[in-house]
């Protein structure tokens, strides 16, 4: 992938590069583009170091049952080679760029999926790419939330002038895409503070809660993350389980048959 990536780069050089959030299957590529203006929110660049290449190759290359259960996830990965390579320009809020004569307008709309998810408006071709803050065809997955930030971001584009939406993961989309991520999150939301009121711990409303007509999305164990975000919203004091925790759980809820 590193030489294909060199010549695409040769043929067309890359200016400027954005991370929309700090997850390695959006940030990994830096380093190939070293040369360009690398921007993302301050709360992305500052969460970028948290997990690192090194971390992920270790646990797919763990041994016994937590090897298993991450190459389950991220097998498919290869973390060899990886430098993390820092954003060049950091923001908060909103930014304006001029990329070959068009603005381009990053929003800041985390955290949602991550801590600083950032949504980038190109309003004169009238697409929007989203990063993470939509998943078409899978579940999207809320690790930092609150699910409120994400709902925002999808009413945000909705009530942009955009034609053509382009999402980190799936197809490219229009607003049904957007609409269909709105949906999911506010009926997990709504699920999970029923459950929270009723006393019932997050773990087993994550187990209760019927999927519905959502049960055909890929990754659908991503609610267990999912619910975890709307009880600490609903109760600052409550502790979400280890990453380790989060992924048995997902796993679990996706074994054939759960
Ligand atoms: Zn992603």
């Amino acid at each position: 992938m590193l030489e294909a990536m060199a010549q695409v780069r040769a043929a067309a050089p890359i200016s400027t590069l954005v991370n929309t959030h700090a997850n390695g299957d959006h940030c990994y590529g830096n380093q190939l583009v070293s040369g360009a203006d690398i921007v993302a929110s301050t709360a992305t660049a500052r969460e970028m170091g948290e997990v690192t290449p090194a971390m992920l190759a270790g646990l797919n290359a763990a041994p016994g049952e937590i090897g298993e259960l991450f190459r389950g996830f991220f097998g498919a990965f290869d973390f060899s080679g990886i430098e993390l390579t820092r954003p060049t320009r950091t923001f908060d809020g909103r930014l304006e760029l001029d990329v070959g004569g068009r603005t381009v307008a990053l929003i800041e709309v985390g955290p949602a999926h991550t801590r600083g998810d950032t949504l980038v408006h190109v309003p004169e071709a009238r697409t929007v790419y989203t990063g993470d803050i939509l998943f078409i065809g899978g579940t999207p997955v809320v690790w930092a939330g609150p699910l409120s930030n994400w709902i925002a971001a999808c009413d945000l584009m909705l009530g942009m002038d955009i034609a053509t939406v382009v999402p980190g993961h799936g197809p490219v989309t229009d607003k049904r895409g957007v609409a269909a991520v709105r949906d999911y999150l506010a009926y997990i939301d709504a699920e999970a503070t029923a459950r929270f009121r009723a006393g019932i711990r997050a773990w087993d409303a994550a187990r209760d809660i019927a999927l519905g007509e959502f049960a055909e999305l890929r990754e659908r164990g991503r609610i267990a993350v999912n619910v975890e975000a709307v009880y600490r919203a609903l109760d600052p004091a409550h502790r979400s389980p280890s990453i380790v925790e989060l992924f048995q759980r997902m796993a679990a809820l996706e074994r054939p048959g759960a």
